[in-house]
């Protein structure tokens, strides 16, 4: 199954496409995760990229086009793919398109988390990654057994820059103009589901896989 979970930052969709990655053995595809990778290199492209994310800016259109592009030409994602974070504005969404029909796929369904501002905020300013593995927490809501140490691979967890209040605020800003427009593209493709995004992690998974299995993907 192609999945596509769109929502704003702080929605869960991170949490809940390694979940489903999981359960379904698909590969969780984030072009954030992607992206912060190149910019741990240090070079070129996460160069560039760092400005735009530390801002809570986007990264230009071609740029993410060409990474998701080149990602969806693996051969791990022709038993299926979740897409996380990507597209983000509807010429990235309609770049994909092209790029599906091109090598005869497709989407199945986009999972729309909708989500109020106030929980994606404390969700955010909360969260905690695993430096090494990228595993999320959060200090209330996930918290990890001992103190500032991942529970899966004993990796340090770090705070995102991006994830202080003011850039959290202006990532809901920029998810405000250009994201939202993808729900009336995808609404129209007729591929659309909306999900409550405040839902808890596993209460989330067990209306997901109901609705794959009603929609024969699962
Ligand atoms: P979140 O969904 O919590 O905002 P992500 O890890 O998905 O976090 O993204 C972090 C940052 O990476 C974004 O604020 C943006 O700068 C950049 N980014 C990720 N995906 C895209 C995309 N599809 N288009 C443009 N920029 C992106
Ligand atoms: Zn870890």
């Amino acid at each position: 199954m192609n999945l596509i979970l769109l929502g704003p930052p702080g929605a869960g969709k991170g949490t809940q496409s390694a979940v489903l990655a999981e359960k379904y053995g698909l590969p969780h595809i984030s072009t954030g995760d992607i992206l912060r990778e190149s910019v741990k290199a240090g070079q070129g492209l996460g160069l560039k990229a760092k400005e735009y994310m530390d801002k809570g800016a986007l990264v230009p259109d071609e740029v993410v086009m060409g990474i998701a592009a080149d990602r969806l030409k693996q051969p791990d994602t022709k038993k299926g793919f979740i897409l996380d974070g990507f597209p983000r504005t509807i010429a990235q969404g309609e770049n994909l398109d092209k790029e599906l029909n091109k090598m005869g796929r497709g989407i199945d369904l986009v999972l729309y988390f909708a989500t109020s501002t106030d929980v994606a905020i404390e969700r955010l300013t909360g969260r905690r990654v695993c430096k090494s593995c990228g595993f999320n927490y959060h200090i209330k809501n996930i918290p990890p057994k001992k103190d500032g140490i991942c529970d899966k691979c004993g990796g340090p967890l770090i705070h995102r820059v991006d994830d202080n209040e003011a850039t959290v605020r202006n990532r809901l800003k920029v998810y405000e103009d250009q994201t939202k427009p993808l729900i009336d593209y995808y609404t129209k493709q007729g591929t659309l589901k909306k999900v409550s995004g405040d839902m808890g992690v596993d209460e989330l998974f067990k209306v997901l896989s109901k609705l794959f299995k009603e929609a024969k993907l699962a």
